[in-house]
Parts: structure tokens; C-alpha cells; sequence
């Protein structure tokens, strides 16, 4: 077959251009990343041959080789692992775009010093190549294929494909390094590079020397299997850095041999920094599975639940069985101890950081919190367990509160836990139907994850106290005394207010489900509640957003009895004036300001228009 020719896909294209003329000073991560798809590359294969032994023909002695040729000026990355075939190759390597890959486009786009190193994190890091070669060939034969494949570019729009020549499977990626990046044929450097970012990975990397003979660069020892006291923290961190394709610190660093009925170790890392796929809706874990240091997947729906999606690292099980499929081993009841053993683990785990360090604590719960809440949910067994180290922003202070300090700062007669649901915790904390709240230093939970209106009603109390939102149903202001300021903050009932409430009651129809005095304003004159029972307003309009729910249901429209202008609404129709076209514009300017405070656009915006202009007249006669 001859040559083929190949465009590469419109975001790959950019992607390329991005990363070819970047000025990142890191760039030798290239190599980092390359040596990552190598030994991922082995791996691969070391699993298909526990079925297909003839694969590697009683071999398996994996490893890497680096080759400089200081002539051609090539640098090349050798794996026998489970290669490519020819499709392979044009798919994975330029005609089909990873979800990443656009995602990373727009991360670097919007800032010249992005960090490159974050391009394995996209899983686009084969990309990285081009940050040190201006041309880049990779030749491929495919474990069990007879036929190898040379993949050809110079990074600019179009790549070929041609039949090529190799001995036996696996990959190798030839770099033709660009004359600014000669550094990267120089066997010190690459010496000292392999060593820094990838000594603890589990296959050795090998240099292949003039003579033929061979040097291995790194400790090739999966890090997970020496004792704890032989491994410093920047060991710690290489193999994180390699196994998360990441380049922040761990935050926290898991590492245990667990003896017991089902044995194992793991080797769990908690970034610093939260990765771009967190909320994507795969919700994919990143810990890879090992059986006896023989990977097994990197896709165990059945390790850890999607709720810990954020740890990196590695658990590697003896007792597992090695040969059965990824299916059935997803049921295995030993993965399931595994499961329930480790997420105790790094719940306990937490629980300590938040305790001994809760500055810290709070750094992981701006990250992670809003994913770790989805085992609130959906782990029952250990909801108590994620409730304790669950942080909250709220109207007692600027910072994070945990449900003990809400429960231990409750006042004499409260009886529920109170919270405010919204898209921004800042919006929340000026909502007028938290005035009343306030003004009794009643503390309100001010909660913007989208998750929170799943997990409150799933869980409904805490310490058998009740989770009540402040936006449904009564108050129960009254039963509450603040020792502080006493009782002083009761509204005082004006006369007229039942008439008042009766006239807004006609003027508006259907377009509410009721209108009350309310106890909960204190200086706002109205305010939407849904009625007890019903649906809160902020998850109606979350549900609306996403198409789920059609029409709205109406609401409970409440007036301040001690606001002026309430005061002199009830006046004015004791006074007769409780009927006509005057009183209707009012009472619908009174509830679509409600519904603009709550952040939605008045009913209808032309008549919110016409009524506005004619009261803004009415004012200038
Ligand atoms: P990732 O490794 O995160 O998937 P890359 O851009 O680094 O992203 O690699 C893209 C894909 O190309 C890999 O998923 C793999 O299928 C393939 N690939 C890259 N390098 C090799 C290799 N040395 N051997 C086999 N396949 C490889």
C-alpha cells in the first residue's frame, strides 16, 4: 500500500499550533508524558497476554528504550507494548478529537503562560511532542498483527500513513528535535529527566548506548510495593505526578498495606488542584486497579464510588482473580470489600486533615466539597460520615461551618437546621427572605451546589433536627428567642393588613397561590415562598433550565406589614381604594419585584414595562 494522506481534525489542528509555539518553560515534560504512554502501552499488554499468552510468546520483559541520534538529531521513545494498527493510528493520533482536547484549546487560548504541563491531565499529552520537534514519527505494529505502520507530520494540518517495518509489537515515537531544543539529545539531560519525573514508575526505561549496551535510568520499583519508610515525599510526588499527569503537590498522600480478609495496598493521591473533567457526566474515576503489580484497568466502576472521582493513584489487590473480564470483575464481592475498606479509609483520612488542619481542610473543600457532597446521596452507609466533614458557607461568618458548630450555635427554641438554595452563595446572603432569620441571629446555611437540592431532601434531619429551607412553607420565627435582643424584633400586626392581603388576593388571581403577612421580612416589602411541601423555588427553576419541568407552579406571595409602603397599601384601601385598575398595576409591580429579586425576569415584561412607565407618571403629576 502506498503512502496515505490525512488532515488532521480542525481542534487537533489548533491544538498543535498552541503547543508548537509555546514558550512554556518546562517543556522537557514531553518526555514524561511519552514514557507515561509507553509504559501504559505495556501494561496493556501484559493484561491481554494473561488470555492470549502467544501475544508475547512467553516473554514479557517490558521496557522502554531512549535512542539519540545525534546526526539525524532524532530522540526516539521505544515501548513493546501493545502498539497500534494502522486505524489506531489515524484515530488516536489526529482524525478523531479526545473530549480533552478542545477543553485544553480553550484553557491555553485564554492564557499565554498556561501551563503546558497540564496537557496529560486533557489526555492530549502525545500532543506534547511538538513543544520539541518539528517533526515526529511514530512506527507501530499492534499486538497479534503481522503488518507495522509509520504515522509521518510536521504538526502542520496534515499527517501520512505508510507501511512500515519493526520488530515485533509496541510503538516507537522518533522526535526530530528543533534546533532551539537541543539540549533534549543530550544524554545527561535526558538522564537526569527520566529521573526526576519517571524513576518510580514500574518498567525500566533503558538508554541505549553507541555499543549496544544498555543503562537503566530509573528505580523501575512500583512505588506502592516498597515499605512506607523507604519512600520520601518527592518519590511521593514524582509517582504522582506521573500516575495523575499532574504537576501540583498531593494535597494528601494515602498509603496503606491493609491485611485482612481481602488483602491489599493502595496508593491514593488528593490533588491540590481540581482537574478540568470533575462535572463532566462520565464522572470517571482516575485510580488504577493492580492485581499482583499486573494492571488491570484504569475504569473500575467497582473501586471506589464515583464520589471520590478526584483521588489518583493506585490499588493493587493479590486475592483478586487475574483472568477473568473487567464485567464480571466489577461484581466480585472481594472488590466490593475493597471498596467499602477504602472509602473509610479516605473518609477517615479527611475527617484528621479537617480536625488537625482546618485552613488546609477548607483549600481540599473549595475543590472537591461539591463532588465529595454526591456521597451524601448516594452512599447512605456512610452519610453520617461525609455530614461531619461536609463544610458550609453561612450567614454566621465569612468562612466554612461544619454542621456540629451550626447545631452547637442554635438558639433557645430553634428547632431546625435552616438553609437558603441558589446559583451564588453571595446573591443567597441578600435575599430578603433571609431578613427575619437575621435579625433573630438565626444562622441560615447558604448552599450553591446543584447537589444540594438532592442530598437535603434525601437525608431530611441531622441530629434529629430537621433541614428546613427558609424560600417554603411557615417560618416559625416566633418560637424563637435571640437572649441578645429579645423580642424586640416582632412585627407589630398593622390594622388593615388582612383587608390588604384579601384586595392582593383578587387583584392577583392565579398568578399566585396565596398572599400572606409575613414573619421573615424585616426591610424588604415582599417576597416569594413556595407553599410547605411544594417544590423549592430554586430547584423548580434548576429543573425548568434543563427542560425537566414545564410550567411553574404558582407561588406564595408575602408582604412586610411594617414596611411603608405595605403600611400605606393597607391604608389606601381602607380607604376605599382596595379595588380598580391602580391597585392591580401595584400588586403585580409587588410581586414581580419579588420575582426579580429571586433572579427571574418578571411574568410578563411588557406588561411589567407599561405598569412601571404609568406608575413613574403617576409620580411626576
Ligand atoms: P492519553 O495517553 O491520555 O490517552 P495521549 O495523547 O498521550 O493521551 O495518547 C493518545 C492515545 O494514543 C492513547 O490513549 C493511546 O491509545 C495511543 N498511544 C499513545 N502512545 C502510545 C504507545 N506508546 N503505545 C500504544 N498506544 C499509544
Amino acid at each position: 500500500m502506498t503512502k496515505e494522506t490525512f488532515t488532521f481534525q480542525a481542534e487537533v489542528s489548533k491544538l498543535l499550533d498552541i503547543v508548537a509555539r509555546s514558550l512554556y518553560s518546562h517543556k522537557e515534560i514531553f518526555l514524561r508524558e511519552l514514557i507515561s504512554n509507553a509504559s501504559d502501552a505495556c501494561d496493556k499488554l501484559r493484561y491481554r497476554a494473561l488470555t492470549e499468552p502467544d501475544l508475547i510468546g512467553g516473554g514479557g520483559d517490558f521496557k522502554i528504550t531512549l535512542s539519540v541520534d545525534s546526526k539525524a538529531k532524532t530522540l526516539s521513545i521505544a515501548d513493546n507494548g501493545i502498539g497500534m494498527s494502522r486505524d489506531d493510528l489515524a484515530e488516536t493520533l489526529g482524525t478523531i478529537a479526545k473530549s480533552g482536547t478542545q477543553a485544553f484549546v480553550e484553557m491555553a487560548s485564554a492564557d499565554k503562560d498556561a501551563d503546558m504541563s497540564l496537557i496529560g491531565q486533557f489526555g492530549v499529552g502525545f500532543y506534547s511532542s511538538f513543544m520539541v520537534a518539528d517533526r515526529v514519527e511514530v512506527i507501530s505494529r499492534s499486538a497479534g498483527e503481522e503488518k507495522s505502520w509509520k504515522w509521518s507530520t510536521d504538526g502542520l494540518g496534515e499527517f501520512t500513513i505508510e507501511e512500515a517495518t519493526r520488530d515485533g509489537c509496541g510503538t516507537t515515537v522518533i522526535l526530530y528535535i528543533k534546533k532551539e531544543d537541543k539540549e533534549y539529545l543530550d544524554d545527561t539531560r535526558i538522564r537526569h529527566i527520566v529521573k526526576s519525573h519517571s524513576d518510580h514508575i514500574g518498567i525500566p526505561v533503558v538508554m541505549a548506548g553507541k555499543d549496544g549496551a544498555e543503562e537503566t535510568l530509573n528505580a523501575a520499583s512500583a512505588l506502592w510495593t516498597l515499605p512506607k519508610k523507604d519512600i520520601d515525599a518527592d518519590a511521593y510526588k514524582e509517582f504522582y505526578h506521573h500516575i495523575g499527569h499532574a504537576f501540583d503537590d498531593p494535597w494528601l498522600t494515602i498509603h496503606n498495606v491493609v491485611e485482612g480478609v481481602v488483602n491489599y495496598t493502595n496508593l491514593l493521591f488528593v490533588p491540590s488542584s481540581p482537574p478540568f473533567d470533575l462535572f463532566t457526566p462520565e464522572r470517571k474515576g482516575h485510580v488504577k486497579l493492580y492485581v499482583n503489580r499486573v494492571f488491570i484497568t484504569d475504569d473500575c466502576e467497582g473501586l471506589l464510588p464515583s464520589y471520590l472521582r478526584f483521588l489518583h493513584g493506585v490499588v493493587d489487590s493479590p486475592d483478586l482473580p487475574l483472568n477473568i473480564s473487567r464485567e464480571v470483575f466489577q461484581h466480585d464481592p472481594r472488590l466490593t470489600k475493597i471498596m467499602s475498606g477504602l472509602t473509610k479509609r479516605v473518609l477517615g483520612e479527611l475527617k484528621k486533615k479537617a480536625e488537625k488542619a482546618p485552613e488546609e481542610y477548607i483549600a481540599f473543600w473549595d475543590n472537591f466539597g461539591a463532588v465529595l457532597k454526591e456521597g451524601i446521596y448516594e452512599d447512605q452507609p456512610n452519610r453520617e460520615r461525609i455530614l461531619e466533614i461536609a463544610r458550609f458557607k453561612s450567614t454566621a461568618s465569612d468562612g466554612q461551618r461544619s454542621l456540629a458548630d451550626y447545631v452547637a450555635d442554635m438558639k433557645d427554641g430553634q428547632e431546625s437546621i435552616y438553609y437558603i438554595t441558589g446559583d451564588d452563595t453571595g446573591q443567597l446572603a441578600a435575599s430578603p427572605q433571609l431578613e427575619g432569620f437575621r435579625s433573630k441571629g438565626i444562622e441560615v446555611l447558604l448552599l450553591s451546589d446543584p447537589i444540594d437540592e438532592f442530598w437535603l431532601p434525601a437525608v431530611g434531619s441531622h441530629q434529629d433536627k430537621p433541614f428546613k429551607s427558609v424560600t417554603r412553607g411557615t417560618a416559625d420565627l416566633d418560637k424563637v428567642t435571640d437572649k441578645d435582643k429579645g423580642d424586640k424584633n416582632k412585627p407589630k400586626k398593622t390594622a388593615g393588613m388582612d383587608e390588604l392581603v384579601a384586595a392582593l388576593k383578587i387583584a392577583l388571581g392565579d398568578a399566585v397561590k396565596d398572599v400572606q403577612v409575613s414573619e421573615r421580612l424585616t426591610e424588604s416589602p415582599v417576597c416569594l415562598v413556595s407553599g410547605e411541601g411544594e417544590m423549592d423555588i430554586h430547584l423548580e427553576r434548576m429543573l425548568k433550565q434543563h427542560k425537566q419541568l414545564g410550567t411553574s407552579t404558582p407561588r406564595i406571595l408575602e408582604i412586610n406589614p411594617d414596611h411603608d409602603l405595605i403600611v400605606g397599601l393597607a391604608n389606601s384601601v381602607k380607604d376605599g381604594g382596595g379595588t380598580g385598575d391602580a391597585l392591580k398595576d401595584t400588586a403585580f409591580m409587588l410581586l414581580d419585584q419579588a420575582r426579580i429579586v429571586e433572579g427571574e425576569a418578571p411574568s410578563d415584561p411588557a406588561a411589567f414595562a407599561r405598569r412601571l412607565s404609568a406608575m413613574m407618571e403617576r409620580g411626576l403629576a
